[in-house]
């Protein structure tokens, strides 16, 4: 850990920033040249020429986030789902089959459904066991994608397992690793090809950027060069500083995350109105031995599957809660809800009531005692 608190927290003193703290942000569109011989003689790809293919704010963000996780190269986007997108398409050509875990985050799901489609390339999606990845393998199978835990019902995968496989079958593996972010998991040491992160939760931490990032071999992320430029999905500089300012307490902030979500997960284990908490860092989740295997520490997104209420009586709930905002996204400091009646798997013929909530900084006594009230209101 101490480690990783130099990576986020020391810069080596840079004559070209005049020796300011942060990297200055560079609101520069393009890079000027002192000849017109340098400027033919630049190379787009690694130089500062345009801040469509690489700018310094965002140039030092993705070498912390590279040796945060154990990568050799970075590329950060304007949106996880623009890292998702450009590093999917990078690696797959038409007549390719994906198969994908079918409790994925939204975006990446409708990638798969309704614009791969279009240039003939199929998804088979899965409940994620590494059985159901081996049965819907075929000879054409390009790519293994997936996320661990989950964002919805936190549901933790057998990395090691499924890599194993993949490896056999020279399949790619891509994993979402947005939940453990990059300082309780890494999966390029598992054998991982290609890690995706949504930098808008944790890692910016503070609600206010929207940013992710590819990682992975210098191989895999300069392959992706075309989709970065041509796609214009670039981070800005403006988000690279956010993003590098929420990086400096990440190793302050998740620990307390973690206590306090621990804490609700334990009141929800024991509330009568819950069938089931997943969480994957109590021990009384069904998950907890496999996450261990493969991360260091726990976030603070947790979810719960609700018994005894209706979805009326739960959307009461929400609605009765005074602390927790409802809102999409998650990894703020602010303690957000939202609330669902979905299928766990694509092939349930049952809904399940899932209960999610991103267990913010706030007073963890306090939230607990906000959720009980507000239980108790809703089954008046
Ligand atoms: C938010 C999120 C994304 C998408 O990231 P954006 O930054 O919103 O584009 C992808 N995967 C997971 C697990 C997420 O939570």
């Amino acid at each position: 850990m101490d480690k990783v608190r130099n990576i986020i927290n020391h810069d080596n003193h840079d004559e070209r920033h005049h020796g300011s703290i942060p990297v200055p942000v560079y609101q520069t569109s393009l890079f000027s040249f002192g000849s017109i011989e340098e400027y033919l003689g630049n190379d787009e790809k690694s130089d500062f020429t345009y801040s469509r293919g690489n700018n310094p704010t965002v140039r030092e963000l993705e070498i912390k986030l590279a040796a945060l996780e154990h990568a050799e190269a970075a590329k950060c986007f304007a949106a996880g789902m623009g890292a998702m997108s450009a590093s999917i398409v990078s690696v797959l050509k038409a007549g390719d089959h994906v198969v994908c875990i079918d409790q994925g985050y939204g975006g990446t799901q409708s990638l798969f459904t309704t614009i791969l489609p279009r240039y003939n390339v199929e998804t088979t999606f899965v409940d994620g066991s590494v059985q159901s990845f081996i049965d819907a393998t075929r000879p054409n199978t390009r790519l293994f994608y997936f996320e661990s835990p989950t964002s919805l019902f936190m549901t933790v995968l057998d990395i090691k397992g499924i890599v194993a496989y993949a490896k056999q079958h020279n399949i790619l593996t891509m994993i979402d690793n947005t939940w453990a972010t990059p300082l309780y998991q890494n999966p390029l040491d598992l054998g991982v090809d290609i890690v995706v992160h949504s930098v808008s939760k944790y890692i910016s931490g503070h609600s206010d950027n929207v940013a992710g990032v590819a990682m992975g071999s210098k191989a895999i992320i300069h392959g992706m060069q075309n989709e970065y430029m041509n796609f214009g999905a670039q981070m800005s500089p403006q988000s690279a500083a956010l993003a590098l300012r929420g990086l400096r307490t990440l190793p302050i902030r998740l620990p307390a995350h973690a206590a306090s979500a621990y804490k609700v997960a334990d009141y929800l284990h024991n509330s009568p109105y819950v069938s089931r908490v997943n969480y994957p860092g109590h021990p009384k989740s069904e998950d907890y031995e496999l996450a261990k295997e493969t991360m260091t520490g726990y976030t603070g997104l947790l979810s719960y599957e609700i018994k005894g209420l209706t979805f009326e009586q739960i959307k009461k709930f929400v609605n009765a809660l005074n602390y927790f905002r409802i809102g999409c996204s998650w990894g703020g400091y602010d303690s957000l809800v939202l609330a669902f009646e979905m299928n766990k798997h694509k092939n349930d013929t049952e809904k399940t009531i899932l209960v999610r909530m991103s267990i913010g900084l706030e007073d963890v006594d306090t939230l607990i005692e906000d959720i009980d009230q507000a239980f108790k209101k809703a089954a008046e």
